[in-house]
């Protein structure tokens, strides 16, 4: 309609005209633009805030996907990943770390007398235990499978990492659960074992020779620390 009107003032040939009908044209179109831009900036807008909400939905999953919900600390998928990362870091930089494998002593037996629930609770409370224990920057506790836990320690010598062990040990050790109808706390103790990462090994052989080494300290009688003996020949 406009468009026509202002035909119709070019064909009349007055330029009072043609200016007025262009004006209100123009005014007309100005108008339109900005009812437009506003509606396309409320969409886009509403977009962006849907896309936003998705990424946090998504970073959420991801973070929950590496997380053991019992415990909260790493999962073994997590775990896998790590120490390749691990590995990684030493073929690049020469950084090698120790892996402790850890197994709580006679779990079966606090099921079985205490109950699944007390369990779960022992397995809460170690995994809390070890996260105090090891607060390193780059200290990396996961849940590696039922009772039995692994930590990555960064670039550390293998007699360093006996050290922190047995820290770690010695916090479980004193560990006082309390539990409604026991009579006093009950106490737990862990076996480890330790290995350091040998230039060129591969991570299967490394959790390989820490597992080993746990073997050895539940075989001697448990509660104890055991390392690989290849490690200890390098000091
Ligand atoms: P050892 O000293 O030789 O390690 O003996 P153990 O009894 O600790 O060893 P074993 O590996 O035979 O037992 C592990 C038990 O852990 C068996 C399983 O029922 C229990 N378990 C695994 N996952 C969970 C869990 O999420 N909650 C509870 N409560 N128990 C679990
Ligand atoms: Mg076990
Ligand atoms: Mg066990």
């Amino acid at each position: 309609h406009r468009m026509r009107r202002l035909e119709g003032a070019v064909r009349s040939g007055d330029p009072m005209k043609i200016k007025a009908e262009a004006q209100d044209t123009v005014t007309l179109l100005t108008e339109f633009l900005a009812a437009r831009g506003a509606r396309h900036q409320e969409q886009i807008a509403a977009m962006a805030a849907r896309l936003a909400s998705l990424r946090d939905e998504l970073d959420n999953v991801r973070a929950q996907a590496s997380i053991d919900a019992l415990t909260q600390l790493y999962n073994r998928a997590a775990f896998d990943e790590q120490i390749e990362r691990e590995v990684d870091l030493a073929t690049l930089f020469g950084k090698r770390g120790c892996l402790i494998m850890l197994d709580i002593d006679h779990f079966k037996w606090v099921n079985a007398t205490h109950g699944h629930p007390c369990g779960d609770q022992v397995l809460r409370e170690t995994a809390e235990t070890l996260t105090r224990c090891f607060k390193r920057k780059d200290d990396f506790v996961a849940r590696y499978g039922g009772e039995e836990f692994a930590v990555v320690l960064r670039e550390l010598a293998i007699q360093t990492a006996r050290t922190v062990a047995a820290r770690g040990m010695g916090a479980i050790r004193i560990l006082e659960l309390h539990r409604e109808g026991l009579p006093e706390p009950l106490r737990i103790t862990v076996s480890m074992g330790i290995a350091r990462l040998r230039p060129g090994e591969t991570a299967a052989s490394w959790i390989e020779r820490a597992d080993r080494a746990l073997y050895q300290a539940k075989n001697g009688g448990r509660d104890r620390i055991e390392v690989d003996p290849i490690d200890l020949e390098e000091r």
